[in-house]
């Protein structure tokens, strides 16, 4: 047999050794990962079950439940990106017909919508104009209605830019028998967040926005009481891959094969975290509030003005109003192509409205600022 394709007869390919341009990720996600964590990545990988990387993966465990601020024994990195670990809470936690109640304020409340609809959940929402978010009054009246076996919602809604206040909701949840499931994609490393203290069961987050580390690795966290429904269900859990029954004997004491975790990943994961621990979390929390608190002040001096309440603007990510007349996606284009920087546009109920501006984890510094204010003063119409 003689090779029939030939990878010339291709005339889009251009096989030089990659290469890819140097851009600033000011957008909801990917952030830049930090050079250590690249440092990291860039080593040879070990065996799965090597126990040096079984070390590790007991250092990950140790520092996500340091970031989370939880005791939860099943603590762990999902092989995949957020969206992978949002499925994991779902596909673990709800069971067929269970009612599970879901805050939609935005693009991701939406999206765990579907997912909980695939898992056969009977799905109730609540909802608030994208921007908003809910009250402990609301929330309330919402658990007295529908009575759900989960709550559902989003701490970080990228999608908006706003922060969905946490504080005595776990207790509310008690009173009603009810799971809170939380998103913390973009609130985990930038954002404070107390899982225990706030009664939270069930969270889930990703590497590549507040963390800055590159996806793939994605951390997940189940309390006791959340286990204990797991353990009650009278249905396996649909998805094997994300089994939490299956992936606690891979991360526990068992160490039985699941499958080959993403190597490299978990060591940029494990680099991100330590980094994040060496700040310290409070300074990391707080290098984030006073970058953004800089972003805001910048960009209200150059005539922009923000869409979410201050009270409720996140430290990741703003949403920047587009000024009428204005093209939003050709200034984003040109932001990208002239200067390397990424933004992102809006979503949703936003599109056309907005920018989405992030300062997440490595990229929230002053300079990340000034480089974005200055690449708009020159791309912006003057007024
Ligand atoms: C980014 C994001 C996700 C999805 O994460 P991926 O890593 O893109 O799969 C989920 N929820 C929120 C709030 C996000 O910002």
């Amino acid at each position: 047999m003689t090779q029939t394709i030939s990878i010339n007869d291709s005339q889009r390919l251009q096989l030089q050794p990659l290469e890819v341009p140097n851009r600033l990720l000011l957008g909801p996600g990917p952030s830049n990962a930090h050079p250590a964590v690249l440092q990291a990545m860039n080593t040879s990988p070990l065996g799965h079950l090597d126990p040096a990387f079984l070390a590790l993966m007991d250092e990950i465990q140790s520092l996500l439940r340091y970031v989370w601020q939880t005791e939860n024994p099943l603590t762990i990195a999902v092989s995949g990106t957020g969206s992978a670990a949002m499925e994991a809470t779902i596909a673990n936690a709800v069971e067929p017909g269970d009612v599970v109640l879901i805050g939609v304020a935005g693009y991701f409340g939406n999206r765990l919508v579907d997912m909980a609809g695939r898992y056969g959940a009977d799905v109730r929402t609540i909802t608030k104009p994208w921007g908003q978010v809910f009250s402990l009054a609301e929330l309330r009246t919402a658990l007295e209605t529908h009575r759900p076996a989960i709550l559902a919602l989003v701490h970080a809604e990228t999608s908006t830019g706003a922060r969905q206040p946490l504080e005595g909701v776990g207790e509310l949840c008690r009173e009603f028998g009810t799971l809170l499931l939380i998103d913390t994609v973009t609130s985990l490393g930038g954002v404070p967040i107390f899982l225990d203290a706030w009664g939270v069961d069930l969270a889930y987050s990703c590497s590549q926005k507040g963390l800055g580390c590159s996806p793939g690795a994605s951390p997940f966290t189940m309390s006791p009481r959340a286990m204990e429904k797991l353990q009650k269900r009278s249905t396996k859990v649909a998805n094997w891959y994300l089994d939490m029954n299956l992936l606690a004997k891979y991360w526990g004491s068992e160490r039985v094969y699941h499958h080959t975790a993403p190597i490299n990943l978990y060591y940029g994961l494990r680099e991100a975290l330590r980094l994040i621990a060496e700040e310290g979390l409070a300074n990391c929390w707080q290098r984030h509030q006073k970058n953004v608190e800089y972003l805001w002040q910048r960009l209200e001096e150059i005539g922009l003005s923000l869409h979410v309440e201050k009270e409720y603007r996140l430290p990741t990510l703003t949403t920047v109003r587009i000024p009428a007349g204005v093209d939003g996606k050709a200034i984003a284009r040109q932001l990208l192509i002239e200067h390397n920087i990424e933004v992102g546009g809006g979503l949703g109920e936003l599109a056309g409205q907005v920018w989405r501006v992030g300062l997440m984890g490595y990229n929230s510094r002053p300079e990340s600022v000034d480089r974005l204010i200055e690449a708009l003063e020159q791309v912006l119409p003057k007024q």
